[in-house]
């Protein structure tokens, strides 16, 4: 039987990924959408969300709001026992995603917080790879141009709207999978535009696994090739994930791999979990957001203009 399920925030991620996904999806259908500004054709719309739980469609909710409001909707909707998928950066803190966690464990609620770029095709071979050699050095290289992929979104240089680290954690979130264990971040710098409260770019120095370095490199100022890279020197290779895990090569010998599909995996994992009455919620790759903005060394750069 096919799972009606609501999407909240009908922006960019909702309208490129998830309502292609769940049409896609033989397990799901949309039952309704939720937003202040945005509607969907076909279904019933609401601007309200508190109206929406009281008088909308049952099922399973779809959060793509901005973390920084997911705290309040995701315990509204467990409240109503209704099973949670949320975006990633899953919320503003890990103060909030343990409440939610919590929330949805005692509610026996489903909760999904995602990690898109998990799903990549290059992530599972890469794990596997890493698993049977001895990691020496980790590079992430994370550049992309802000005003291409992020027009207009204001939020994302408020508070809690994690400035380059909202693409940065998704480079995090590979890497967390693909090298379990351990992971501390030793020395951060946050570059901050003077008229902005997020970074525009970041560089990390992490140790994995108590002795191999992890460097990462984000920016957001980046107008050349756009580049979204993780290098791992494991026992003497080299293997190379590019654009955001959709590409591998060893020793520069590229691998083939599967079409990227990274939202239809995430609602077939979603499909699963929902039957199963299981929750799928890490949140290592927002702890070592956490930890750059703690140990980070903030520094004022040029203010950012769209
Ligand atoms: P977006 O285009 O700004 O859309 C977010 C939507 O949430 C808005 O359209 C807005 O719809 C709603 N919203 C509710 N409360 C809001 C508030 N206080 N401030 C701003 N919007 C609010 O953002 P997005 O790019 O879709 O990103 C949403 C989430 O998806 C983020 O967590 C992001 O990290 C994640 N994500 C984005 C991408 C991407 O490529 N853009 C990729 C993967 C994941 P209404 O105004 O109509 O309510």
């Amino acid at each position: 039987m096919s799972i009606p399920v609501t999407v909240v925030g009908i922006g960019k991620i909702a309208r490129d990924q998830h309502l292609p996904a769940i049409a896609g999806n033989p397990d799901f259908h949309l039952a309704a959408a939720v937003s202040r500004h945005g509607t969907v054709e076909g279904v019933p719309n609401f601007t309200d969300f508190d109206r929406f739980l009281a008088e909308g469609p049952a099922g399973p909710v779809a959060l793509c709001t901005p973390p920084s409001v997911r705290l309040e909707m995701a315990l509204k909707t467990i409240a109503a026992g209704r099973d949670l998928l949320i975006e990633k950066p899953p919320a503003a803190t890990l103060g909030e995603i343990e409440t939610i966690s919590a929330a949805a464990r005692d509610a026996g609620v489903v909760l999904f917080a995602t990690w898109h770029s998990r799903f990549a095709p290059a992530v599972a071979p890469a794990r596997a790879w890493i698993a049977e050699r001895k990691v020496e050095r980790v590079t992430i290289t994370w550049k992309e141009d802000v005003r291409r992929w992020h027009p207009g979104q204001a939020w994302i240089w408020q508070p809690g709207g994690f400035g380059v680290f909202d693409p940065g954690i998704n480079a995090l979130s590979i890497l967390t999978e693909i090298l379990p264990g351990a992971i501390h971040v030793g020395a951060a710098t946050l570059e901050v535009p003077q008229n902005c409260a997020t970074p525009i770019a970041a560089q990390l120095a992490m140790t994995a696994r108590g002795t191999v370095p992890v460097a990462a490199a984000f920016d957001w100022r980046h107008e050349g090739v756009q580049t979204w890279d993780i290098e791992v020197e494991a026992s003497g290779q080299r293997l190379t994930l590019g654009m955001g895990g959709a590409q591998m090569a060893i020793d520069g010998t590229p691998v083939d791999l599967p079409a990227e599909a990274e939202y239809p995996e995430i609602y077939r994992h979603f499909a699963r979990l929902v039957a199963a009455r299981e929750s799928d919620a890490d949140f290592a790759p927002l702890r070592l957001c956490a930890d750059a903005f703690l140990v980070g060394r903030q520094v004022a750069v040029a203010p950012f203009t769209e």
